[in-house]
């Protein structure tokens, strides 16, 4: 028999449950309706997701947004569970399809929206079958006290009422008291199945600063996340087109997104930032609220938000995945200033609401020194008792995080990097064949890149791939586009490790990429055409080594213990799969899978199989793929498999 466990692991590859998740899935399969309330990136689509695999009959999920319901069912597809959706997008075909395999019992989740599910048609299929659980996405949509009220949500207590039989889970990531309150009394739940999850998301550093010069403060901050997702939240259409005008300007992967815009450009924008085709999205708070991506790893607010309720929800979209993201807030006076005019325009119950808000999150901004957590958590009800969380601006000043500051190659002396001895040596003894050539292609292209890119983008444009940054950054005029057929990706990439550890190159950033930039060494290398002779055994970030803390850092999947070398290799295969089938990347892995193979390099089905992330039916469609990969890999650079500790 299956439990929730094994579902865990085998359809989602999951070892353990997140906070919350075990009370919420067993309340429900006891047949309670509850409440869940758990920050974005709490993991709340398995508190439906596996109970619907348990439960006999159909899980119904009512979601406000047609992209989120896309994106579950891509992702729910992947690991090899049959979900559906009715919606207008389908073709008369596609919903007459859609709707007989719902009443042929084929499908395990059907995803709707609330005006899709009050029609009378599908109303009369949901009559014709066994509905076994009701879930409303999206919960706070249902109260006129949450940021996104909407009124056919009110409607779903009616149409509950149609299956008696079926238990009722309600999700939200909103955790006002007054919220939760209404939407219980409206749905009509005890309030001991309330499920609260703490709202603390350890893995984000929290930043608050007075905007002064705001477009460099941007540059700086993105300095710190080269080639990496992120999203910069403005507060005007114009803001926004502005200020993705001037990032692009600069050299960046950048696109806007707002209501302005047509609706094929916004579709276009998104599905390109989730695809990872495009890094940075410029956007009004229209943004994110139909993107699911886990792997975004900042969010900065170029202007004073509304509410700490909206701040929270937009900065709760970086790091869902779990490892490392960061959260920059920029304000000043003349924020506020322009808030109140705007609240000024209001009337009645909403301008007191709107009031109130704006000044728990003035208070917010403005306060003096204490952790950053502590208002935060408390304005949701949640008292923090830790002294520091030692992961915002107020315990840990931002330069000690990341200590890379703006157009780093010129400010920063070359970083050393500390190589073993022995792997240094045996690198100069070792026989290789003549690397000067590729060395001085691949040096060059870092300086006609403008040192700006990290090691993968380089690879791509020497390897002559035109994809649409390399496009959008007119990389395929360059002279170094496409010179590179002598070597392999992955050799490229050795090569480029060698060229790090050799002192030829500094990689500046941190997680998942850097930046690389020329050292004096390799100025005058090229300069002087002398020969480079650095062998393609690449030695890599140093891999865990079998003393048990660097294996438990390890198991933490830090950013520190992996080898990205192979990460770089792993991703760029993750990308062509999911190319290939259409899909953003994260719906054949997370980040966090990519992490965990390029810390114990699993050569076989059953090690793979450890790893966080892999199921059984990704194992099976995508296992051999990526152990061909790390067998490579690992053949070449002569590394050996780590038991993952259990
Ligand atoms: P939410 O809807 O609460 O914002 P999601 O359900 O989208 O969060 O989950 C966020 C991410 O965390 C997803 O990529 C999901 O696969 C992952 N996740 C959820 N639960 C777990 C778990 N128990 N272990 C590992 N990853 C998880
Ligand atoms: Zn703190």
């Amino acid at each position: 028999m299956p439990t929730a466990a094994s579902i865990l692991k085998d359809v989602f590859g999951y070892d353990t449950f997140r906070p919350m998740q075990r009370e919420v899935i067993d309340n429900v399969l006891a047949g309670h309706d509850s409440l869940a309330v758990m920050p974005t990136g709490g993991g709340k689509s398995l508190c439906y997701q596996v109970p619907a695999l348990l439960l006999d009959g159909l899980t119904v999920v009512v979601s406000p947004l047609i992209s989120l319901m896309k994106d579950q069912i891509e992702q729910l597809h992947a690991a090899g569970v049959p979900a559906l959706t009715l919606n207008s997008t389908l073709t008369p075909q596609q919903y007459a399809s859609n709707m007989d395999k719902v009443r042929r019992g084929k499908v395990k989740l059907l995803y709707l929206a609330p005006e899709t599910l009050l029609t009378p048609r599908v109303m009369g299929l949901l009559d014709e079958v066994k509905v076994s659980l009701f879930t409303i996405d999206e919960a706070h949509c249902i109260s006129e006290w949450g940021h996104d009220f909407r009124p056919e949500y009110r409607q779903l207590v009616d149409a509950r009422q149609r299956f008696p039989d079926a238990v009722c889970l309600a999700l939200t990531a909103t955790a006002t008291e007054r919220v939760r309150e209404d939407i219980q009394t409206t749905l009509g739940f005890s309030r001991s199945n309330e499920f609260l999850a703490s709202f603390n998301r350890p893995n984000l550093y929290i930043e608050v600063a007075r905007r002064s010069n705001a477009f460099n403060q941007v540059l700086n901050y993105l300095s710190r996340y080269p080639d990496q997702s992120g999203i910069i939240y403005c507060f005007s259409r114009r803001q926004v087109d502005d200020l993705a005008a001037k990032l692009k300007a600069h050299g960046l992967s950048v696109r806007p997104y707002h209501a302005g815009l047509d609706e094929l450009a916004r579709k276009r924008n998104q599905e390109a930032f989730i695809r990872d085709d495009v890094q940075i999205i410029v956007a009004t708070i229209a943004f994110g609220m139909g993107i699911n991506k886990p792997n975004v790893r900042f969010v900065i607010h170029y202007d004073l938000p509304k509410s700490i309720e909206e701040y929270y929800q937009e900065i709760g979209r970086a790091g869902r995945d779990g490892l490392p993201a960061g959260c920059l807030l920029l304000y000043n006076n003349a924020d506020i200033q322009k808030q109140h005019y705007f609240i000024d325009e209001k009337e009645g119950q909403q301008r007191i609401v709107a009031e109130k808000h704006l000044e728990d999150m003035v208070d917010y901004a403005e306060n003096g020194s204490v952790c950053r957590r502590k208002p935060l958590l408390n304005y949701f009800g949640e008292e923090y008792t830790a002294s520091a969380c030692n992961n915002c601006d107020h315990c840990r000043p931002a330069n000690l995080v990341r200590p890379v500051p703006l157009n780093a190659s010129h400010q920063v002396e070359p970083k050393q990097r500390q190589l073993p001895r022995a792997a240094a040596k045996t690198e100069r003894t070792a026989s290789h064949p003549d690397t000067t050539i590729p060395a001085q292609k691949f040096l060059s292209c870092v300086k006609r890149t403008g040192e700006n890119f990290g090691m993968v983008y380089i690879v791509n444009v020497l390897t002559g791939v035109r994809n649409e940054r390399i496009v959008a950054n007119k990389h395929d005029d360059l002279s170094t586009f496409n010179i590179g057929s002598e070597l392999t990706t992955p050799d490229w990439i050795k090569l480029a490790r060698s060229l790090i550890n050799n002192g030829y190159i500094n990689e500046e950033g941190n997680f998942p990429f850097e930046k690389l930039t020329l050292t004096d060494k390799a100025l005058t290398a090229l300069k002087q055409r002398s020969p480079i002779q650095v062998g393609l055994s690449a030695h890599i970030t140093p891999t865990p080594s079998s003393s048990r803390a660097r294996v438990e850092r390890a198991a933490a999947a830090s950013d520190e213990a992996y080898n990205r070398a192979l990460f770089a290799v792993l991703r760029q295969k993750r990308k062509d799969l999911a190319d290939l089938e259409g899909v953003p990347p994260y719906v054949i892995f997370p980040d966090r899978t990519l992490v965990e193979m390029s810390t114990y390099y699993p050569q076989r089905l059953t090690s793979l199989k450890q790893i966080s992330g892999v199921g059984k039916v990704k194992l099976e469609r995508y296992g051999s793929a990526f152990l061909l990969t790390i067998c490579d890999f690992c053949r070449s650079h002569n590394l050996k498999e780590i038991s993952k500790p259990q």
